[in-house]
């Protein structure tokens, strides 16, 4: 029905448009003149207002630009200058403050790492057997060894020299010396090289290869060599020192003046101190040194160490 109105109604318009056009024959022709124009009009109107659209944009782009980097970057890399040059102001001041308090420390730290060692000094097994069994000194899987003399014997520090033979296939036999001290390591630094071919019992603090040679014959020819001192070079480390300034302790102090410092004490003479960490267990602790029950002298040691 719908589709039959606008047809009839299509077909009166354009009688009418004849009509008004006296009979002529281009009634159809004047109006689509007037669509084309149209066309044509709202075409070149589109095209104008697109230009409109792309100028605005490249206009304001390059506005933004001109924000961007002329306007407003100096200024942020001004502010971030300015901020940056008082942060490190800050830093500056609070490293400085720091180094001066560190110093402060180190000087408090003069006198307490003294009395540590001292210590240190005092709580050593004075009266440990440092004498070498040849027996507990053994090589691997039953090999060649023959045993030396001390080349060092002081009460608190021997050396003894061993060969042993090892697994190379050419340089068979190692010249070994072993070294006992009272003194533990961070108080006394020797070397303690591995795989040395040879396996004691007694706790070692020094083990070094000194040379090694095809044959047994061969390392004790090139033992007659060097003078005692020369064979001594670079194994006691600073013994001398550290053993003067262990005699200078055992003379000048006893553990009894240190008590207050002191959270565990052992019959055997050993002791703990509030620089142990382990001695601010409130439990009672076996002694390393004789492994009896130690006395507890103060509960949680001083927490402010
Ligand atoms: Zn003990």
């Amino acid at each position: 029905m719908t589709g039959l109105g606008e047809l009839l109604e299509k077909q009166r318009q354009l009688e009418e448009s004849m009509k008004t056009n006296g009979g002529s024959l281009q009634p159809t022709a004047t109006i689509e003149k007037t669509l084309v124009e149209q066309v044509q009009g709202n075409l070149a109107s589109k095209k104008a207002l697109q230009a409109e659209i792309d100028e605005a944009r490249d206009s304001v782009e390059k506005e933004n630009r001109h924000l961007q980097y002329d306007v407003y970057r100096p200024k942020i890399k001004a502010l971030e200058d300015e901020r940056d040059q008082i942060m490190r102001g800050n830093m500056d001041t609070c490293e400085k403050e720091r180094d001066r308090k560190q110093k402060e420390i180190d000087s408090l730290y003069v006198v307490v790492n003294h009395v540590q060692r001292i210590l240190d000094f005092l709580r050593l097994k004075r009266a440990e057997d440092l004498t070498f069994n040849d027996d507990d000194v053994q090589t691997y899987r039953g090999r060649q060894k023959v045993n030396l003399d001390y080349i060092f014997d002081d009460d608190y520090f021997k050396i003894k020299l061993f060969i042993a033979e090892n697994e190379k296939p050419k340089n068979k036999f190692s010249l070994i010396a072993l070294g006992r001290t009272i003194f533990p390591e961070h108080l006394l630094k020797l070397t303690y090289g591995y795989g040395v071919s040879i396996n004691s019992k007694h706790r070692c603090e020094l083990q070094v290869v000194l040379r090694e040679a095809p044959s047994v014959e061969e390392l004790l020819t090139w033992l007659q060599k060097p003078s005692r001192s020369e064979l001594l070079t670079g194994l006691k480390g600073d013994y001398e020192e550290v053993k003067a300034a262990y005699l200078a302790v055992l003379e000048q102090y006893q553990v009894e003046d240190f008590l207050e410092l002191m959270t565990d004490r052992c019959t055997c003479g050993n002791f703990l101190t509030v620089f142990d960490s382990h001695a601010f267990r409130d439990d009672i602790l076996d002694c390393r040194h004789c492994g009896q029950k130690m006395e507890k002298l103060r509960v949680r040691g001083m927490e402010y160490v």
